[in-house]
Parts: C-alpha cells; structure tokens; sequence
C-alpha cells in the first residue's frame, strides 16, 4: 500500500480500529483530502500534512466520537479548520453541528465544505466565552472539543451551551484521568457531572499506537448565570 494509496490506507485505518461502518464515505473523505490539502497551500489550518497522518490524526481520530454522540444539536467548540466537526458531519447526517471557532480563516474551509458536500453544519465565528453567554447558551443536545484547553478551562467554554440531560464529550490525548481530576471542581460547580473517560489505543496502518481518551460530562443542572467568565479571568482563576 502506498502513501498515495488513499483508499487503501483509509479502509485500512478504519478497520484496524473498529470503525469499519464508516468505509463507504471513502469519497467523500478523500475529496475532503484533496480540498484540505489544496486549501492549506495558501492558508495554514493544519500542520498534519501526509495522506496517512490526514487519515490517522484527523479522520479516525475524529470519527471515534461519533458513536457516542446522541443526536439532536451538538456545538464542536473550537472546531478550528473542521476536527471533529467534518468527519463527524460526514459520519452523522442526523445530527445538527454548530461549528464554533473564533478565526474566520478556518471556518472559510469548512463553510466550504459544508457546499461541496451539502453538510448539515453552521459556522459560529466567536469566542466561546462570548457565545456561551448570549442565546445559544443552554440549547444544544451535545458538545465536543478536540485539543483546544485543558479540561478545567474547557468545562467552563462548553458546559455553559449544553442544556440540562445533554452530553459534553471533551476529546483528549493520554494523560485523561490527570486532566480529569484536576477539573472535579469545574465539572460540579459549571452543573456537569463526569459519566466517564474511554482510553482509546488508536492503531496506525504502520504499526504505531496512539493513546487517545473521551472524557464523558452529563449536564445535570443548568450553569450558574456568572460563567463563563471573561476568558482572561478563566485564565487567571481556573474552577
Ligand atoms: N479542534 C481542531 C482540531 O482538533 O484540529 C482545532 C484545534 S486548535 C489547536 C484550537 C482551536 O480552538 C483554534 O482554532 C482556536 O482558534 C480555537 N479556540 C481556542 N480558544 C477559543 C475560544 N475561547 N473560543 C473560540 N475558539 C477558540
């Protein structure tokens, strides 16, 4: 198999972790490949640049989450130039995404591929702390996060939209149970409750392992009215 091999790598990637059920959106994926690395020759979203790290680090990678999302209306908070929110998008048409990002620059990719592949996504430019505060807080039925705060600052970004029943699914490298401790305080006062991590060993067509984790936040009670706090306060007095 080649590194140009896309399908082969791809239904390689998938099958070596259990997501089989996703190899029909080979196309799709690898036209998102081409529109991925095409975009990123003029604007910088992603440093992750060869076709099997592309599969490995954003798709499968992404695609983890999308069995545990429950439907409805789900925020991907700092989607960033569209992990998970693409794959995820792509993997569950029946769930609404709202993909939130504070640099429009990214978000031009993914209202780009939101066209080309008639996605059922919104694009959000603005700041977490900002939005959670203004009508959207409380609505959605689910949110995720991949690789934009440590969990006790990420609680008080996501908690805040998610409605009461709902889920926050915070996607982590190792080190789940540290980040998870540390953020027992923000989980409790922001009205969350921990359900659980899953540690995931990802494996690679080249025999490498990566170690990921899905911290799993029910919303148990609406979020006291004063968070999320100005983002430098957050910073400044974490929960
Ligand atoms: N989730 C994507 C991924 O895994 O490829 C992007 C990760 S990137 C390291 C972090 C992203 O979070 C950036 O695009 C940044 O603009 C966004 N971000 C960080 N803090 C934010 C905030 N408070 N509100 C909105 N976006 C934020």
């Amino acid at each position: 198999m080649t590194e140009n091999d896309f399908g082969g790598l791809f239904a390689a990637a998938l099958e070596l972790n259990g997501l089989s059920a996703y190899a029909s959106l080979a196309d799709e994926f690898e036209k998102l490949t081409e529109e991925l690395v095409k975009f990123n020759a003029h604007t910088n979203i992603t440093a992750v640049r060869s076709t099997k790290d592309i599969i490995m680090k954003h798709y499968v990678d992404s695609l983890i989450v999308a069995e545990f999302v429950e439907g409805g209306r789900v925020i991907d908070i700092g989607c960033g130039g569209g992990f998970p929110t693409l794959p995820l998008a792509l993997a569950r048409r029946d769930v609404h995404i709202t993909a939130l990002d504070s640099t429009a620059k990214k978000l031009t990719f993914v209202d780009q591929c939101k066209n080309i592949f008639d996605l059922n996504i919104e694009t959000l430019c603005a700041r977490a702390e900002d939005a959670g505060r203004g009508k959207l807080r409380q609505t959605f039925t689910g949110a995720t996060a991949r690789a934009v705060a440590a969990l006790n600052i990420l609680c008080e970004l996501a908690l805040p939209f998610v409605k009461t029943g709902g889920m926050f699914i915070a996607m982590k490298g190792p080190g789940a149970d540290e980040e998870t401790a540390a953020a027992e305080n923000a989980i409790q006062i922001l009205g969350g409750k921990l359900e659980g991590n899953k540690i995931i060993l990802l494996k690679t067509p080249g025999g490498e392992t990566l170690t990921r984790s899905l911290i799993f936040i029910r919303k148990i009670r609406p979020t006291p009215d004063k968070y999320p706090r100005a983002y430098a306060q957050i910073l400044k007095k974490p929960l």
